[in-house]
């Protein structure tokens, strides 16, 4: 951390801070210029907040040098991780591709789902048991009953789960069936759940927020890197902007940031991106060309009598048409699918 004094900044305004730091136990290294004076700091500066020295008296400027988000950065990490689920391997060459509905519904129609996807490419079956649904009244989802179909119709096609748990008493139930746990949008920075999953023996898919930065949604990762848990994928799905047309604004610019801010991989869901069922695949090639590391796409065999978001949910014929053109896309920024 970096202290820069007002160039009219007194002595003693400028002692009083080096004794404040001093007795926080840090050590200084003082340069003083022709017009300013800069304070070094040195130590465990992680959990200062700079305000509390931006507001003293004499200070021009506090400058933050080493991100507070030490397990996720690239600095103390430079190589890529790849999470290893299934048969897939997220973060490496290769785009993995997730795919299934918004919610699971029945046995049959999870059961028809995977077996569709069978053979697109896809190697994770998605689908909510539990539900984020604004209103109370909407389909809440199946819970752990849903979790236990969506098991078995994906053992049938040899397909890993991923489904999103909202609560901490979900973690338990769930880990019985899925492969990855979702956190999503609405809870990626619930601190309790993001500290429990920390303990947990499975990767993690974490949701960026709807209204978060890219450095809160890597301060959500150390909170579940911080208790052990280093499997982390990230997604950007949309944030909430001063557009109305589409459901959220897709950030394209998270990609090539968080490359080079993480060494986590980083995936895209274009379909709560945009929210608009004909649009999910510019997103998602534009997405992939961008560098993520891979897509989650929702899909259905009848959207239009889908038990939530049918009017982002792709046909299968869309979502063929879709993985053909990220074929493409994958070779031209030479990787593979
Ligand atoms: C979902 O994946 O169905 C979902 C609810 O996503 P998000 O948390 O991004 O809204
Ligand atoms: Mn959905």
């Amino acid at each position: 951390m970096i202290i820069i004094m007002e160039n009219n900044a007194t002595d003693d305004q400028i002692q009083q801070i080096y004794e404040r730091l001093i007795d926080q136990g840090f050590d200084i290294h003082r340069s003083t210029g022709t017009t300013h004076t800069v304070l070094g700091v040195v130590g465990k500066t992680d959990s200062v907040d700079i305000r509390d020295y931006e507001i003293l008296e004499g200070v021009h400027e506090v400058i933050r040098i080493s991100e507070p988000y030490k397990l996720a950065s690239r600095t103390f990490h430079p190589e890529d991780t790849i999470v290893k689920v299934g048969n897939a391997e997220i973060g490496s060459n290769k785009i993995v591709l997730m795919a299934g509905p918004c919610a699971i519904e029945s046995r049959e129609q999870i059961r028809k789902i995977a077996k569709m996807l069978n053979g697109t490419g896809t190697t994770i079956l998605r689908g909510g048991a539990y539900k984020p649904r604004t209103s109370p009244y909407s389909f809440q989802g199946l819970g752990e009953e849903g979790l236990k179909y969506m098991r078995e119709a994906a053992d049938e096609n040899g397909l890993a789960v991923v489904s999103e748990v909202m609560d901490r008493m979900d973690i338990i139930p769930a880990l019985k069936y899925v492969d990855i746990i979702q956190v999503g949008a609405r809870n990626m920075q619930n601190f309790t759940l993001l500290k429990e999953l920390g303990k947990v023996d499975k990767p993690i898919l974490l949701k960026r927020g709807m209204s978060a930065t890219l450095k809160e949604l890597l301060m959500a990762a150390e909170y579940i890197m911080s208790g052990g848990n280093h499997n982390i994928i990230l997604c950007e799905r949309g944030i909430r902007t001063f557009e109305t047309y589409t459901r959220n604004t897709f950030d394209i610019s998270a990609f090539p940031v968080l490359k080079e801010l993480t060494h986590l991989p980083i995936i895209a869901d274009p379909s709560h991106g945009i929210g608009i069922r004909n649009k999910v695949a510019p997103l998602a090639r534009a997405a992939v060309a961008a560098g993520a590391d891979g897509l989650i796409i929702e899909v259905h065999y009848d959207p239009d009598q889908a038990a939530s978001d049918g009017a982002q949910t792709l046909y299968l014929d869309q979502y063929e048409k879709l993985v053909k053109e990220i074929d493409i896309i994958a070779t031209a920024v030479n990787r593979t699918i």
